[in-house]
This record gives C-alpha cells, structure tokens and sequence, in this order.
C-alpha cells in the first residue's frame, strides 16, 4: 500500500555516469585542484554522459571498475592526476582535469568508438588508439596535434 515505484534505480545503474567525485577520486582533496581543472572536469563528464548515452542505446554496457568502484579505469590514476604524478606528461590531460580512461576490460567501448567517430565528434571527444589503450578508453577534450578524432601520442 502507498508503495512508490523506484523510478531511479535506472538512473543509479552501475558503471554509468561518471560522477565528479568519482573522477577526482583519492585526489579529490589535493591543493591541484584550481578552478579551472574543476570546470574542465565538469565539461569532460558531461560530454562523456552524452557519449555515454549514444553507447548506452547500442547496448554497449560501462562496467564497474572493482579497483575504483566506477567507470574509472586503473588503481588510481584512471580519472584526474596531481601534478607530481610520474605517469603523464606535466600538464598531461589528465592533470588539467581534461581527460579519463574509462574501465574497459573487453575493449567493446574502444570499439563501438571506433565505428561511431561522427558521435565522438559531436559530444567533442577524442580517443587514444585502442591498440594503446588495452583494457581501457582514453577520452578526452584536449584536441591532438594531429588533430584526428583518434590518436596515437
Ligand atoms: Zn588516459
């Protein structure tokens, strides 16, 4: 009687949605984050929850990564990386709050991205080539040199 279907529990489901949270992980205090990391992190998950909606309609399932318990690849470095993280390049995207390695590990993501190129470019996401990124999928906004919709660093 008077019982309220859940109507979130999709919504809740794992490995969607990347929270802000969870993309700042265990660094989610350190002294690196500005301002405009956090606004370029802000505007990263929000085009990846629109690429993630395109998967998501293709069937592509987002994993729950056991290590960070989300879509966040890796032990620790998957989502945001301070500073003086020895993995990157200083300024890398990950340390400026403009890239993440989505928890991969059959590599379906990596290519449903490879076959839908025109979708990544219209959330404005970029992706490493798969065949560097086994077991995740770099997505970021910062554009390559290159400037292709994939690269290879
Ligand atoms: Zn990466």
């Amino acid at each position: 009687m008077g019982h309220v279907p859940d109507l979130e529990r999709g919504a809740a489901r794992a490995g969607e949605m990347i929270s802000i949270e969870q993309y700042f992980g265990p660094w989610g205090e350190c002294d690196d984050i500005t301002e405009e990391r956090r606004a370029n992190a802000a505007e990263l998950l929000h085009a990846c929850a629109a690429l993630e909606y395109f998967a998501l309609r293709d069937g592509v399932e987002f994993p729950d990564n056991p290590h960070t318990g989300s879509g966040v690849s890796g032990q620790t470095y998957g989502g945001f990386r301070p500073q003086e993280c020895t993995q990157g390049a200083p300024h890398s995207s990950h340390k400026e709050g403009l890239a993440v390695d989505r928890y991969d590990p059959d590599g379906k993501i990596d290519g449903w991205c490879m076959s839908n190129l025109v979708l990544l470019e219209s959330c404005g996401i970029y992706i490493e080539h798969p065949a560097d990124t086994p077991r995740w999928s770099h997505w970021t906004l910062r554009r390559p040199g290159s400037g292709n919709r994939v690269f290879r660093p």
